[in-house]
């Protein structure tokens, strides 16, 4: 009798579980999108989301078969549920530049800040229940907004897009619903400049497609792009006194860190973006200055091109390593450079990105099928003398760090996420961890391919 009710209660939950997963796209979509304006208003510990407005897009390029979030990736996930059955029909793990701002000083000491934000759902059919949660700080999703929306009510906008910049074609594979749909946006690129926009997307797309697992799953990808123009050319760079008029509105120096790129105008990226499908938006900066940054779900942001011609490949470095971030939701492996994060990993808590761990359970650790047996955890290699070497002599970190007796092998090596205890990392080197022309590590190339099969099934 037990079993029997038992039985029946694994049948119902995987009932629930198989459904959820196996959603109708045509029962509750149309295939366009609706874009969710909001305000996240706080301080470091305080916040307020506030809707702002919803607008119909014409595209939806994300998967019609996978819905659910089934990755766990994110701070944040917007889940969306249908208002009358109440089940969950749509959900998107993200990170937002708001929780970043929230580890910084100026956080910290209080002061209020406003970041404004977008969510991209496919455009409901009925009534919906919109929600945003975060994680506390056991790691566990909180609701923290809820509202119900009326995709027919008069309070959504139909508009066109703003903007009828032509969209082009960089690689087309596919119907935008079965590919990873990358848009390439122009920053900083005056109309004369727009065959240098062209030629800087070939040269770093190139390098993209050399990269493991990118190369091996070009077929998986379709990459467009929008020669939207700036009035003046290059991107602003405070510490030089330097403020120019472009189209996104980036900076160097957020965060007052210097090579730091992040908070593009919200509002007029999205509004240029609506006119091409794209599960992720990549900015190209026109300038020299090395700099860049990668929010998961939100963008990516790259410099094109380098003063020295032998440090043509930094670029390319760059640009590889913060679409990691934006597409992977991967951490940052390194733990020695300058950044502007307050407890940005509280100690003993396990991080959600799937290429750093606190290491509470050596016996299960989250990329345990890809430690060979006779591999330690923690594994041992000589820290010390790595932290010894400048910073800025990379070849000779670079050669050190493949002499230690682990070098090619996945475990747990002490230093990562931007702390040099506590937190470790699954490899030696990858591209998340030193500026080198190493590939990803095989933990964060088994995570990229996982987002890639979620974006493309
Ligand atoms: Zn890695």
């Amino acid at each position: 009798m037990k079993n029997s009710i038992i039985m029946v209660l694994i049948c119902f939950l995987s009932m629930q579980l198989f459904g959820s997963n196996n959603l109708i796209f045509d029962e509750y979509f149309i295939n366009k999108s609706m874009r969710i304006d909001y305000f996240q208003t706080g301080t470091n510990t305080e916040k307020i989301i506030s809707l702002n407005k919803v607008k119909e897009e014409p595209f939806w390029a994300g998967s019609t078969t996978n819905l659910i979030d089934t990755l766990n990736l994110g701070m944040h996930i917007v889940r969306v549920y249908d208002e009358k059955s109440g089940k969950m029909i749509f959900s998107r793990g993200f990170n937002s530049f708001f929780q970043e701002w929230q580890t910084t000083d100026e956080a910290v000491s209080e002061t209020y800040r406003t970041i404004p934000a977008s969510a991209i759902i496919p455009y409901p059919k009925k009534n919906i229940r919109f929600t945003i949660s975060s994680r506390n700080k056991k790691m566990e999703f909180v609701e923290e907004f809820s509202t119900i929306i009326d995709p027919n009510s008069r309070f959504v906008i139909h508009e066109r897009p703003k903007y009828d910049f032509k969209v082009k074609h960089y690689l087309e594979n596919g119907s935008p619903n079965e590919k990873v749909d990358i848009l390439i946006l122009p920053e900083g690129y005056t109309k004369k400049e727009m065959k240098t926009f062209r030629k800087d997307i070939k040269n770093l797309m190139t390098i993209f497609f050399q990269n493991p697992p990118f190369n091996e799953m070009k077929d998986k990808f379709n990459v467009w792009y929008i020669e939207a123009p700036s009035e003046e050319s290059g991107v602003d760079d405070p510490r030089k006194g330097k403020f120019v008029n472009t189209l996104l509105n980036l900076s160097f120096n957020t965060f007052d860190i210097d090579r730091y790129v992040h908070g593009p105008d919200n509002e007029i990226m999205r509004n240029v973006a609506a006119s091409a499908p794209y599960d992720q938006i990549y900015i190209l900066m026109n300038t020299t200055k090395y700099g860049g940054g990668g929010i998961f779900n939100y963008c990516s942001i790259c410099y094109n091109h380098a003063i020295k011609p032998e440090n043509d490949w930094v670029p390319g470095y760059v640009f590889v390593h913060e679409f990691g971030h934006a597409f992977g939701g991967l951490a940052d492996e390194y733990y020695s450079s300058n950044v502007a994060y307050n407890d940005f990993y509280p100690k003993g808590v396990e991080p959600w990105e799937p290429n750093i761990t606190a290491l509470n359970d050596p016996d299960n650790v989250k990329w345990k099928s890809l430690v060979e047996k006779d591999t330690p955890l923690p594994t041992p290699w000589d820290k010390k003398g790595y932290d010894s070497i400048p910073y800025g002599k990379s070849n000779i970190r670079e050669e050190f760090l493949k002499e230690q007796k682990y070098w090619g092998k996945v475990g747990a090596f002490q230093g990562g996420g931007y702390v040099s205890e506590g937190i470790y990392r699954s490899y030696l080197d990858c591209r998340m961890f030193s500026k080198s022309t190493s590939p990803f590590c095989p933990v964060c190339q088994e995570a990229i391919k996982k987002v890639i099969r979620f974006y493309s099934e």
